[in-house]
């Protein structure tokens, strides 16, 4: 039995975010033009910002507009209302197939938080799962609004695909210094080049050309990668605790917990969002590397990190 997140029951929600001007709507319109996102419900919050046009509504299942505030903050309760009233009319309609969920913020939101809140609500934390959250950078801009606002920093850390917009009309190097930038923030999310809406991904060598970084974030708020191998045979039960113990403990300086360990059920892939831990997944297939747990987060030490596994684990 595989243990499949992705057919846990619950309903896919997929979180868009990114400054107004940012690309967003175009980003969005193309995708949902495209069929990416299948019959989906989309939110959105804040609808002056988007040109509700006939395309828009045409390819989305249905639209619900969240006017009453920023969804992360004021306007919380109206998104867990309008989300519970979906997950009844699901439970009262005889579709079997799961609706689908995009939510549009606002370019002000914390997309950390609209998760927090979800997973934190007794009856959404069941029924909602986000998989990912996508935030729309235009690289042309994201010069200046590192230097100026620290929420593009944390909705930066938040996102699990980074989309950098607008590609087209900016020059190569503006769009390598926005994905080495990025890169830096949030080594683990997944980075795409956005051209009117269309993807590609963004094989851009990794170097040091990066914009300049706000002077107040010291060293060690920058995310690094620690990994610990671990190739032998492990409990995921003591493993989870463990884990458990350490996001808890880093809850704020956690991005990410990635790897492949080996376990008496098989190789498990075990995935982490902030500090959520999802339910490892076997890997299907024989796997022959080397296994590994990579923590990404800020302030880590490796040593502490390794002697602390070692010794929970032996
Ligand atoms: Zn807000």
């Amino acid at each position: 039995v595989v243990n499949d997140e992705e057919h846990d029951g619950r309903i896919e929600m997929t979180i868009v975010g990114g400054f107004l001007g940012a690309g967003k709507s175009t980003w969005l319109q193309h995708q949902l033009h495209v069929g990416h996102f299948g019959k989906v419900h989309v939110l959105v919050n804040e609808a002056a910002e988007v040109p509700v046009d006939h395309l828009f509504l045409e390819k989305a299942e249905t639209l619900t507009i969240l006017p009453d505030g920023c969804c992360c903050c004021e306007g919380a309760p109206q998104l867990i209302r309008s989300l519970r009233n979906i997950c009844e009319s699901h439970d009262n309609s005889t579709a079997l197939e799961l609706p689908r969920l995009l939510l549009e913020t606002s370019g002000l939101a914390d997309p950390a938080k609209i998760v927090e809140n979800i997973q934190n609500d007794p009856l959404l934390g069941r029924r909602v799962r986000v998989k990912d959250t996508i935030l729309i950078v235009d690289a042309g801009n994201l010069k200046h609004q590192l230097l100026s606002m620290d929420l593009v920093v944390r909705q930066i850390q938040s996102a699990t695909i980074l989309v950098i917009s607008k590609v087209d009309t900016e020059s190569a190097d503006v769009v390598d210094r926005a994905a080495n930038t990025l890169r830096l923030f949030n080594p683990s999310a997944t980075l795409v080049l956005s051209d009117h809406g269309t993807e590609r991904p963004a094989d851009i060598a990794v170097d040091s050309s990066v914009f300049e970084v706000p002077s107040n974030l010291l060293p060690s708020d920058l995310p690094r990668a620690v990994s610990i191998e671990l190739n032998e045979s492990i409990s995921w039960g003591a493993l989870s605790v463990w884990l458990s113990a350490f996001l808890f403990a880093h809850r704020d300086k956690i991005l990410r917990v990635k790897g492949v360990v080996s376990s008496p059920a098989g190789k498990l892939v075990i995935q982490s969002v902030r500090h959520k831990i999802n339910a490892p997944q076997i890997l299907p297939y024989n796997h022959s590397s080397g296994c590994a747990l990579v923590i990404i987060g800020q302030d880590l030490d490796d040593a502490k990190l390794q002697e602390s596994l070692r010794y929970w684990l032996n």
